[in-house]
Protein backbone atom coordinates (compact mmCIF):
# COMPACT_ATOMS: atom_id res chain seq x y z
CA UNK A 1 0.00 0.00 0.00
CA UNK A 2 1.34 3.21 -1.06
CA UNK A 3 2.18 5.59 2.14
CA UNK A 4 -0.07 9.03 2.51
CA UNK A 5 0.90 11.66 0.37
CA UNK A 6 2.74 14.30 2.79
CA UNK A 7 1.69 17.46 2.91
CA UNK A 8 4.65 19.34 2.67
CA UNK A 9 7.52 18.87 -0.38
CA UNK A 10 9.99 16.19 0.50
CA UNK A 11 13.29 15.09 -1.37
CA UNK A 12 12.77 12.60 -4.16
CA UNK A 13 13.63 9.03 -2.54
CA UNK A 14 15.03 5.84 -4.74
CA UNK A 15 12.01 4.02 -5.72
CA UNK A 16 13.64 0.91 -4.29
CA UNK A 17 12.66 2.36 -0.57
CA UNK A 18 8.47 1.57 -1.73
CA UNK A 19 9.41 -2.11 -1.67
CA UNK A 20 11.21 -1.79 1.37
CA UNK A 21 9.27 -2.28 4.37
CA UNK A 22 10.65 0.22 7.58
CA UNK A 23 10.94 -1.37 11.13
CA UNK A 24 8.22 -1.75 13.69
CA UNK A 25 9.62 -2.48 17.01
CA UNK A 26 7.61 -5.75 18.38
CA UNK A 27 5.87 -4.64 21.19
CA UNK A 28 4.87 -6.72 24.26
CA UNK A 29 1.46 -7.67 24.48
CA UNK A 30 -0.23 -5.10 27.54
CA UNK A 31 -2.53 -7.69 28.41
CA UNK A 32 0.71 -10.17 29.59
CA UNK A 33 1.20 -9.67 33.05
CA UNK A 34 3.88 -12.81 33.76
CA UNK A 35 7.34 -12.62 32.87
CA UNK A 36 8.38 -12.69 29.12
CA UNK A 37 10.90 -14.82 27.16
CA UNK A 38 12.76 -13.81 24.33
CA UNK A 39 13.03 -16.44 22.07
CA UNK A 40 12.77 -14.75 18.98
CA UNK A 41 16.02 -13.37 17.78
CA UNK A 42 18.32 -16.35 18.06
CA UNK A 43 19.99 -14.46 21.23
CA UNK A 44 22.54 -16.36 23.65
CA UNK A 45 20.91 -16.31 26.65
CA UNK A 46 24.04 -16.10 28.74
CA UNK A 47 25.12 -12.45 29.57
CA UNK A 48 28.81 -11.39 29.19
CA UNK A 49 31.61 -13.42 31.07
CA UNK A 50 33.52 -11.25 33.73
CA UNK A 51 36.65 -10.61 31.23
CA UNK A 52 34.78 -9.33 28.91
CA UNK A 53 33.18 -6.66 30.81
CA UNK A 54 36.01 -5.72 32.45
CA UNK A 55 37.20 -5.20 28.99
CA UNK A 56 33.94 -3.14 28.20
CA UNK A 57 34.37 -1.38 31.73
CA UNK A 58 38.48 -0.35 30.70
CA UNK A 59 37.40 0.74 27.18
CA UNK A 60 34.42 2.86 28.26
CA UNK A 61 37.50 5.34 29.85
CA UNK A 62 38.48 6.01 26.42
CA UNK A 63 35.31 6.79 24.22
CA UNK A 64 36.18 10.18 23.69
CA UNK A 65 38.74 8.89 21.40
CA UNK A 66 37.62 7.78 18.03
CA UNK A 67 38.27 3.94 17.90
CA UNK A 68 40.82 2.13 15.42
CA UNK A 69 39.76 2.33 11.87
CA UNK A 70 41.64 -0.28 10.92
CA UNK A 71 40.57 -2.99 14.06
CA UNK A 72 44.42 -3.84 13.89
CA UNK A 73 43.93 -5.61 17.56
CA UNK A 74 40.53 -7.59 16.80
CA UNK A 75 41.97 -8.40 13.08
CA UNK A 76 45.25 -9.56 14.62
CA UNK A 77 43.46 -11.50 17.13
CA UNK A 78 41.02 -13.59 14.38
CA UNK A 79 43.58 -14.54 12.45
CA UNK A 80 45.49 -16.72 15.51
CA UNK A 81 42.96 -17.74 16.56
CA UNK A 82 41.67 -19.92 12.93
CA UNK A 83 44.56 -19.51 11.53
CA UNK A 84 44.38 -17.43 8.62
CA UNK A 85 46.02 -14.88 7.41
CA UNK A 86 45.30 -10.94 8.30
CA UNK A 87 45.00 -9.71 5.59
CA UNK A 88 42.27 -12.20 4.64
CA UNK A 89 40.10 -11.03 7.57
CA UNK A 90 37.51 -7.97 7.23
CA UNK A 91 35.67 -6.79 10.18
CA UNK A 92 32.42 -4.65 10.31
CA UNK A 93 29.31 -3.79 12.08
CA UNK A 94 27.62 -7.14 12.75
CA UNK A 95 28.14 -9.69 9.43
CA UNK A 96 25.07 -7.82 8.67
CA UNK A 97 27.56 -4.90 7.94
CA UNK A 98 30.07 -7.31 6.35
CA UNK A 99 27.77 -8.42 4.23
CA UNK A 100 26.51 -4.95 2.97
CA UNK A 101 29.85 -4.21 2.26
CA UNK A 102 30.36 -7.12 0.22
CA UNK A 103 27.24 -5.74 -1.48
CA UNK A 104 28.89 -2.48 -1.62
CA UNK A 105 31.67 -4.12 -3.61
CA UNK A 106 30.39 -6.04 -6.26
CA UNK A 107 26.65 -5.68 -7.00
CA UNK A 108 24.92 -2.96 -8.55
CA UNK A 109 22.05 -2.12 -10.68
CA UNK A 110 21.67 -4.83 -13.46
CA UNK A 111 23.78 -7.43 -11.69
CA UNK A 112 21.93 -10.49 -9.51
CA UNK A 113 22.21 -11.71 -6.03
CA UNK A 114 21.58 -15.40 -5.72
CA UNK A 115 20.22 -17.22 -2.56
CA UNK A 116 17.65 -19.84 -1.35
CA UNK A 117 14.57 -18.66 -0.22
CA UNK A 118 13.78 -19.32 2.95
CA UNK A 119 16.65 -17.66 4.17
CA UNK A 120 17.89 -14.86 6.66
CA UNK A 121 15.60 -11.85 6.07
CA UNK A 122 18.73 -9.44 5.55
CA UNK A 123 19.65 -10.99 2.18
CA UNK A 124 16.61 -9.31 -0.20
CA UNK A 125 16.58 -6.00 1.96
CA UNK A 126 20.56 -5.33 1.50
CA UNK A 127 19.88 -6.67 -2.17
CA UNK A 128 17.32 -4.27 -2.65
CA UNK A 129 19.26 -1.03 -1.27
CA UNK A 130 22.01 -2.43 -3.53
CA UNK A 131 20.22 -1.64 -6.63
CA UNK A 132 20.95 -5.43 -8.01
CA UNK A 133 18.21 -7.95 -8.38
CA UNK A 134 17.18 -10.92 -6.31
CA UNK A 135 17.17 -14.40 -7.60
CA UNK A 136 15.78 -16.41 -4.72
CA UNK A 137 15.64 -20.43 -5.32
CA UNK A 138 13.28 -22.42 -3.11
CA UNK A 139 14.59 -24.60 -0.45
CA UNK A 140 13.91 -28.39 -0.64
CA UNK A 141 12.59 -29.94 2.44
CA UNK A 142 13.90 -26.83 4.18
CA UNK A 143 17.21 -27.70 2.48
CA UNK A 144 19.59 -25.47 0.24
CA UNK A 145 18.46 -26.77 -3.32
CA UNK A 146 22.57 -26.32 -4.33
CA UNK A 147 21.79 -27.88 -8.02
CA UNK A 148 19.11 -25.23 -8.90
CA UNK A 149 20.79 -22.10 -7.35
CA UNK A 150 23.71 -23.89 -9.99
CA UNK A 151 21.65 -23.72 -12.55
CA UNK A 152 20.00 -20.24 -11.27
CA UNK A 153 23.46 -18.53 -11.86
CA UNK A 154 23.68 -16.37 -15.13
CA UNK A 155 26.27 -13.97 -16.15
CA UNK A 156 25.20 -11.14 -13.98
CA UNK A 157 25.16 -12.95 -10.81
CA UNK A 158 27.65 -11.17 -8.49
CA UNK A 159 27.46 -12.63 -5.56
CA UNK A 160 25.18 -16.19 -4.01
CA UNK A 161 24.98 -16.29 -0.56
CA UNK A 162 24.77 -19.87 0.85
CA UNK A 163 23.31 -19.52 4.87
CA UNK A 164 25.04 -22.85 6.51
CA UNK A 165 23.26 -23.70 8.90
CA UNK A 166 20.28 -22.24 7.17
CA UNK A 167 18.36 -19.41 9.18
CA UNK A 168 15.44 -19.88 9.64
CA UNK A 169 15.36 -23.98 9.15
CA UNK A 170 18.42 -25.03 10.94
CA UNK A 171 19.54 -27.39 8.05
CA UNK A 172 22.96 -27.99 6.81
CA UNK A 173 24.61 -29.11 3.28
CA UNK A 174 26.63 -31.62 2.94
CA UNK A 175 30.92 -30.93 2.20
CA UNK A 176 30.46 -33.40 -0.86
CA UNK A 177 27.52 -31.28 -2.33
CA UNK A 178 28.63 -27.88 -1.10
CA UNK A 179 32.25 -28.40 -3.04
CA UNK A 180 30.27 -29.97 -5.96
CA UNK A 181 28.14 -26.54 -6.20
CA UNK A 182 31.28 -24.05 -5.81
CA UNK A 183 33.21 -26.19 -8.49
CA UNK A 184 29.91 -24.64 -10.82
CA UNK A 185 30.09 -21.08 -9.56
CA UNK A 186 32.35 -18.76 -12.15
CA UNK A 187 35.23 -17.90 -10.86
CA UNK A 188 34.54 -14.20 -11.21
CA UNK A 189 30.94 -14.80 -8.67
CA UNK A 190 31.64 -14.00 -5.21
CA UNK A 191 29.96 -16.84 -3.04
CA UNK A 192 29.47 -16.03 1.36
CA UNK A 193 29.11 -18.68 3.08
CA UNK A 194 27.18 -17.22 5.99
CA UNK A 195 28.09 -19.11 9.07
CA UNK A 196 26.46 -17.44 11.80
CA UNK A 197 25.56 -20.43 13.35
CA UNK A 198 28.89 -22.59 12.44
CA UNK A 199 29.62 -22.80 16.77
CA UNK A 200 26.78 -25.11 17.02
CA UNK A 201 27.04 -27.50 14.48
CA UNK A 202 27.53 -31.29 15.43
CA UNK A 203 26.67 -33.00 12.42
CA UNK A 204 30.37 -34.23 11.29
CA UNK A 205 28.63 -34.04 7.52
CA UNK A 206 28.57 -30.26 7.63
CA UNK A 207 31.73 -28.51 5.64
CA UNK A 208 33.67 -26.14 8.08
CA UNK A 209 33.59 -23.11 5.40
CA UNK A 210 37.29 -22.09 6.50
CA UNK A 211 38.55 -25.52 5.17
CA UNK A 212 36.75 -25.50 1.79
CA UNK A 213 36.90 -21.56 1.11
CA UNK A 214 40.68 -22.27 1.52
CA UNK A 215 42.31 -22.43 -1.89
CA UNK A 216 39.14 -20.46 -3.55
CA UNK A 217 39.19 -17.21 -4.22
CA UNK A 218 35.97 -16.18 -5.01
CA UNK A 219 34.54 -17.45 -1.82
CA UNK A 220 34.78 -15.95 1.47
CA UNK A 221 32.97 -16.92 4.95
CA UNK A 222 30.93 -14.49 7.41
CA UNK A 223 31.12 -14.98 11.17
CA UNK A 224 29.38 -13.26 14.01
CA UNK A 225 30.35 -12.24 17.46
CA UNK A 226 26.41 -11.91 17.86
CA UNK A 227 25.33 -15.35 18.78
CA UNK A 228 27.69 -17.83 20.23
CA UNK A 229 29.88 -15.11 21.26
CA UNK A 230 27.20 -13.45 23.03
CA UNK A 231 27.66 -9.99 21.60
CA UNK A 232 24.59 -8.99 20.08
CA UNK A 233 24.44 -5.72 21.36
CA UNK A 234 27.81 -4.64 20.45
CA UNK A 235 27.94 -5.54 16.63
CA UNK A 236 30.83 -7.24 15.18
CA UNK A 237 30.74 -9.85 12.62
CA UNK A 238 34.03 -10.40 10.20
CA UNK A 239 34.92 -12.49 7.16
CA UNK A 240 37.55 -14.52 5.84
CA UNK A 241 38.88 -14.70 2.53
CA UNK A 242 41.19 -14.36 -0.17
CA UNK A 243 43.40 -11.06 0.61
CA UNK A 244 41.83 -9.11 -2.76
CA UNK A 245 38.24 -9.77 -1.23
CA UNK A 246 39.36 -8.73 1.79
CA UNK A 247 41.25 -5.54 0.25
CA UNK A 248 38.49 -5.06 -1.76
CA UNK A 249 35.49 -4.82 1.18
CA UNK A 250 37.46 -2.81 3.45
CA UNK A 251 36.88 0.01 0.91
CA UNK A 252 33.35 -0.35 1.47
CA UNK A 253 33.81 0.06 5.24
CA UNK A 254 31.75 2.74 7.16
CA UNK A 255 34.55 4.73 8.81
CA UNK A 256 34.74 4.11 12.91
CA UNK A 257 31.33 1.41 12.29
CA UNK A 258 32.59 -0.99 14.65
CA UNK A 259 33.57 1.07 17.89
CA UNK A 260 35.99 0.91 20.53
CA UNK A 261 33.87 -1.20 23.22
CA UNK A 262 32.69 -3.59 20.60
CA UNK A 263 36.25 -4.16 19.27
CA UNK A 264 37.67 -4.79 23.32
CA UNK A 265 34.70 -6.98 24.27
CA UNK A 266 35.38 -9.24 20.76
CA UNK A 267 38.89 -9.99 21.77
CA UNK A 268 38.40 -10.52 25.16
CA UNK A 269 35.92 -13.32 23.79
CA UNK A 270 37.77 -14.69 21.67
CA UNK A 271 39.86 -14.80 25.48
CA UNK A 272 37.10 -16.27 27.13
CA UNK A 273 36.13 -18.86 24.34
CA UNK A 274 36.67 -21.72 26.64
CA UNK A 275 33.61 -20.81 28.67
CA UNK A 276 31.72 -19.50 25.96
CA UNK A 277 31.84 -22.69 24.01
CA UNK A 278 30.96 -24.56 26.97
CA UNK A 279 27.46 -22.56 26.96
CA UNK A 280 27.32 -23.05 23.17
CA UNK A 281 27.50 -27.34 24.35
CA UNK A 282 24.76 -26.64 26.68
CA UNK A 283 22.84 -24.97 24.30
CA UNK A 284 23.07 -27.90 22.04
CA UNK A 285 21.79 -30.37 25.00
CA UNK A 286 18.87 -27.54 25.44
CA UNK A 287 18.51 -28.20 21.44
CA UNK A 288 18.35 -31.75 21.23
CA UNK A 289 15.92 -31.97 24.54
CA UNK A 290 13.56 -29.42 23.05
CA UNK A 291 13.14 -30.86 19.92
CA UNK A 292 12.83 -34.80 21.45
CA UNK A 293 9.98 -33.30 23.96
CA UNK A 294 8.27 -31.62 20.89
CA UNK A 295 8.69 -34.48 18.64
CA UNK A 296 7.47 -36.90 21.70
CA UNK A 297 4.41 -34.85 21.51
CA UNK A 298 3.57 -35.24 17.76
CA UNK A 299 5.29 -31.88 16.19
CA UNK A 300 6.73 -31.95 13.28
CA UNK A 301 10.83 -30.38 13.75
CA UNK A 302 12.91 -29.84 11.65
CA UNK A 303 16.41 -31.13 12.66
CA UNK A 304 18.59 -28.06 13.40
CA UNK A 305 22.38 -27.76 13.65
CA UNK A 306 22.11 -23.77 14.83
CA UNK A 307 20.29 -22.81 18.12
CA UNK A 308 16.57 -22.95 17.11
CA UNK A 309 14.46 -25.15 15.98
CA UNK A 310 11.99 -25.02 12.91
CA UNK A 311 7.93 -25.76 13.17
CA UNK A 312 6.55 -25.70 9.65
CA UNK A 313 3.41 -25.12 10.37
CA UNK A 314 2.39 -23.65 7.42
CA UNK A 315 -0.79 -22.09 7.66
CA UNK A 316 -1.13 -22.00 11.09
CA UNK A 317 2.07 -20.62 11.39
CA UNK A 318 1.01 -16.95 12.64
CA UNK A 319 -1.82 -18.39 14.76
CA UNK A 320 0.64 -20.17 16.77
CA UNK A 321 2.99 -17.25 17.01
CA UNK A 322 0.48 -15.13 18.46
CA UNK A 323 -0.85 -17.86 20.79
CA UNK A 324 2.82 -17.78 21.73
CA UNK A 325 2.89 -14.22 22.01
CA UNK A 326 -0.05 -14.41 24.15
CA UNK A 327 1.47 -17.28 26.76
CA UNK A 328 4.23 -14.58 26.56
CA UNK A 329 7.19 -16.54 24.97
CA UNK A 330 8.12 -14.40 22.39
CA UNK A 331 9.06 -16.35 18.79
CA UNK A 332 9.44 -15.64 15.25
CA UNK A 333 6.44 -16.69 13.25
CA UNK A 334 6.43 -16.39 9.44
CA UNK A 335 2.90 -16.19 8.34
CA UNK A 336 1.81 -19.02 6.09
CA UNK A 337 5.28 -20.96 6.40
CA UNK A 338 6.89 -22.05 9.59
CA UNK A 339 7.64 -20.57 13.29
CA UNK A 340 11.21 -20.56 14.21
CA UNK A 341 11.86 -20.69 18.53
CA UNK A 342 15.24 -19.30 19.58
CA UNK A 343 16.86 -22.48 22.25
CA UNK A 344 17.29 -20.18 25.54
CA UNK A 345 17.84 -21.46 28.57
CA UNK A 346 16.38 -24.75 30.25
CA UNK A 347 13.77 -22.33 32.10
CA UNK A 348 12.75 -20.65 28.55
CA UNK A 349 12.64 -23.61 26.30
CA UNK A 350 10.23 -25.22 29.78
CA UNK A 351 7.96 -21.93 29.28
CA UNK A 352 8.15 -22.42 25.11
CA UNK A 353 6.97 -26.52 25.76
CA UNK A 354 3.98 -25.37 27.95
CA UNK A 355 2.91 -22.62 25.75
CA UNK A 356 3.37 -25.19 22.55
CA UNK A 357 1.09 -27.88 25.03
CA UNK A 358 -1.87 -25.75 25.14
CA UNK A 359 -1.87 -24.93 21.01
CA UNK A 360 -1.49 -28.42 20.15
CA UNK A 361 1.17 -30.23 17.33
C1 LIG B 1 21.98 -13.71 13.28
C2 LIG B 1 22.53 -13.87 11.93
C3 LIG B 1 23.64 -13.13 11.55
C4 LIG B 1 24.33 -12.23 12.51
O1 LIG B 1 24.13 -10.92 12.24
P1 LIG B 1 25.00 -9.84 13.01
O2 LIG B 1 24.87 -8.67 12.14
O3 LIG B 1 26.40 -10.36 13.08
O4 LIG B 1 24.39 -9.68 14.37
C5 LIG B 1 24.17 -13.30 10.29
N1 LIG B 1 23.64 -14.20 9.44
C6 LIG B 1 22.58 -14.94 9.79
C7 LIG B 1 22.06 -15.95 8.84
C8 LIG B 1 21.99 -14.79 11.03
O5 LIG B 1 20.93 -15.51 11.36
Amino acid sequence: MPDEAPAVPVPRFRSVLDRIVGYRPSKAMPSLTGPTYQLAANESPYGPPAAVLEAIGREALRINRYPDNGCAGLIAEISARFGVPEDGVAVGCGSVGVAQMLMAAVAEPGSEVLYAWRSFEAYPILTRLSGATSVETPLRDGVHDLDAMAEAITDRTRLVFVCNPNNPTGTVVGEAELAAFLDRVPADCLVVLDEAYREYVRDPGSPDGLRIAAGRPNVVVLRTFSKAYGLAALRVGFMVGHPVVAGAIRKTYLPFSVNGIAQAAAIAAIGAEPELLARVDTTVGERERLRAALAARGWTVTPSQANFLWLPLGERAAAFGEHCGRAGVLVRAFAGDGVRVSVGSAAENDAFLTAAASFGP
